[in-house]
């Protein structure tokens, strides 16, 4: 089932009871599983059974469960780990730093001066001029209203 799975995947074998994971919540088409490095106490991974290596592969009702699954934790998780604040994150793809290649959404309790970041606005970024900013808005509608060229979210053409 799902996109391809012929290399060894560890979240498949915690899905599939022959790994060791720290099981927190479960239901017909996702699990959640305490990170084995977490950032801070309480950080949670939310993966599908299902395997799929990517953002770009899941099927848009099964993303959007695990974004649901993520809501329904969350205010558990902050309640557990004492802590007011959290990240919600997916790395899709290497160059966005994914590591394990199951997909998965991280669910990170945050404290103030825990040291981690996520540095945005990202300070080695420009401010581009607003022609530039229109510019890209415009083609990102023109992509949205062009029936032929419309792209599904597994066929962007990377230039
Ligand atoms: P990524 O960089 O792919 O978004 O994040 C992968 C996450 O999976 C990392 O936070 C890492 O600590 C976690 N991880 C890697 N291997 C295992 C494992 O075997 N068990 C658990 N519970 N987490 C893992
Ligand atoms: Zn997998």
């Amino acid at each position: 089932m799902g996109t391809s799975n012929t290399k060894h995947c560890i979240f498949c074998e915690i899905v599939h009871g022959a790994g060791e994971a720290s099981i927190c919540f479960e239901d017909a088409r996702a699990m959640a599983f305490m990170d084995i490095q977490p950032v801070n106490p309480g950080h949670v991974l939310i993966v599908p059974r299902e395997h799929h290596d990517s953002l770009n592969e899941v099927p848009e009702d099964l993303a959007l469960h695990l974004f649901h699954v993520a809501l329904k934790l969350g205010p558990v998780v902050r309640r557990v780990a004492r802590s007011s604040d959290l990240n919600l994150v997916v790395n899709s793809g290497e160059a966005a730093g994914q590591n394990v290649f199951h997909y998965h959404v991280h669910l990170i309790p945050r404290r103030l001066g825990d040291g981690f970041d996520i540095p945005l606005p990202f300070a080695g970024s420009p401010m581009p001029d607003r022609t530039l900013l229109d510019a890209m808005a415009a083609r990102i509608i023109s992509e949205l209203r062009d029936p032929v060229r419309r792209v599904t979210r597994d066929t962007v053409a990377v230039a």
